[in-house]
């Protein structure tokens, strides 16, 4: 499973260095997530690190 990130992200970086496993890029349109990457933190953190550094709520399950 992966978050993703909806078209609300203004691609201000911040959730980029929160990720465990460098999932998260800059996308053509707005930072993303690699779906393939992503762990949503398992075995890293409790929660998912990047949802809690989003000003715009842009990162969804
Ligand atoms: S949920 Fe965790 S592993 Fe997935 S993109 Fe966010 S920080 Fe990276
Ligand atoms: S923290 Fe939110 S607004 Fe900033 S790049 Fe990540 S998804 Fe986009």
């Amino acid at each position: 499973m992966s978050l993703r990130i909806t078209d609300d992200c203004i691609s201000c970086g911040a959730c980029e260095s929160e990720c465990p496993v460098g999932a998260i890029f800059d996308g053509p349109d707005h930072t993303e997530i690699d779906p393939a990457k992503c762990v949503e933190c398992k075995g890293h953190y409790d929660e998912p690190q990047c949802q809690g550094t989003c000003p715009s709520d842009a990162i969804v399950r």
